[in-house]
């Protein structure tokens, strides 16, 4: 599958990861937007939220468990974060695997 994700999943592209386990991969966004800027996605191929459905949201429950974890380990937890999921063309998806965006380490006033 020619799916830029899936490959970093699967190690043939190289990526900084911050969280791996059987479901879930967090790894640092390639042009990050915030000093702490990271990119979590599940291990399995869906395309984005329109996806998602009743036998895989269990890939969704475990990124948002996840995501206080990364936030803690990384020490922003505490100051907040903002967590983004951008879906379809209007959405500004560019990578058509679901992810979501984990924004740290400065305050967002926009939006
Ligand atoms: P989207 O715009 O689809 O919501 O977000 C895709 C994100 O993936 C962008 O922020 C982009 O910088 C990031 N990205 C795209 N290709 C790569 C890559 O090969 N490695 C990493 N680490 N991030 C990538
Ligand atoms: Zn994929």
């Amino acid at each position: 599958m020619d799916c830029i994700f899936c490959k970093i999943i699967a190690g043939e592209i190289p990526s900084t990861k911050v969280y791996e386990d059987d479901m879930v991969l967090a790894f640092r966004d390639i042009n990050p937007a915030a000093p702490e800027h990271i990119v979590i996605v599940p291990k399995n191929h869906m395309e984005s939220a329109n996806d998602i459905t009743e036998e895989n949201i269990k890939y969704v429950t475990a990124i948002w468990q996840v995501i206080p974890k990364i936030a803690k380990e990384l020490g922003f937890a505490e100051n907040g974060y903002r967590v983004i999921n951008n879906c379809g063309e209007d959405g500004g998806q560019t990578v058509p695997h679901l992810h979501f965006h984990l924004l740290g380490g400065r305050k967002f006033t926009d939006f």
